[in-house]
């Protein structure tokens, strides 16, 4: 199916990224409060209490695409701010967004921010005891590389969590869906942003992601054991888990 949108190159997908989220990066908060209806919250809060974070100081967690630091913040309040986590992603201006967020909150001391890619993670084998990542991995343009990555950078023992877009499973739904991404979310995005296609990028990237079981092949093609996953709002989203044993 065409939908109006020109074939994205590897090369370029990247760039267009990085452009959808410097111009973002302010709003990106309200935005995603309006186009997933409120939804992300539970679902992050969910991926959250799976992930059950250790309440010590020497548990660390890597957050990949980390952005404005949703996550992260989560991990540090369950871990009744004991753990430690480093949010890394491609973008400054999510970073600097996110940064100021945790002063606010005051968690600063239980974060860093690292500006990376997550297909060449600056980090040593065998850091981290979670490496987490939501809703940025279908922005990632060579994915099978970030999982490997992921699973260089965990412990033994260490757990990856990922939250993602994925296949609503359920008839009426997926109609409601198919509607709301390619109507509403493109057009919130031009009253916000003043500009419809990056919306209109993102919304075409979430239909070119693998479904819940090809993305659950993937993880298992790293090297993770005991790759399941989880449906969310009738697989709106889907939280996949896999680990380094
Ligand atoms: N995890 C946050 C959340 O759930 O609110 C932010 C998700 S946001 C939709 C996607 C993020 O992925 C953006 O901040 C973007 O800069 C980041 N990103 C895109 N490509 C990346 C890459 N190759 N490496 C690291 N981060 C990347």
């Amino acid at each position: 199916t065409s939908y109006g949108f020109r074939e994205v190159r590897e090369g370029e997908k990247q760039a267009l990224v990085n452009d959808v989220f410097h111009k973002v990066a302010k709003r990106y908060d309200i935005m995603n409060d309006v186009m997933s209806a409120g939804l992300h919250r539970a679902w992050k809060d969910a991926m959250i209490a799976s992930l059950n974070p250790r309440k010590d100081p020497s548990y660390r967690t890597l957050d990949v695409a980390g952005g404005t630091g949703d996550i992260a913040f989560r991990i540090i309040e369950a871990s009744d701010r004991l753990a430690h986590s480093t949010v890394l992603d491609i973008n400054g201006s999510m970073l600097a967004v996110g940064a100021d967020r945790a002063a606010k909150k005051g968690l600063s001391a239980n974060l860093d921010f690292v500006e990376a890619n997550a297909e060449d993670l600056p980090f040593e084998a065998g850091s981290f005891d979670a490496y987490t990542i939501a809703f940025g991995i279908r922005n990632v343009p060579r994915i099978d590389v970030a999982l490997s990555e992921a699973y260089r950078v965990l412990k033994r023992g260490g757990r990856l969590l990922v939250l993602e877009f994925s296949e609503v499973e359920m008839p009426l739904l997926d109609r409601f869906y198919d509607a709301w991404s390619f109507n509403a979310i493109p057009q919130f995005g031009k009253m916000i942003t003043g500009d419809a296609e990056p919306y209109q990028y993102l919304v075409e990237s979430i239909r070119k992601f693998p479904n819940q079981e090809d993305f659950a092949a993937m993880i298992r093609a790293a090297g993770f054991s005991r790759v399941a996953y989880t449906n969310y709002t009738g697989g709106i989203a889907a939280l996949h888990s896999g680990w380094k044993l």
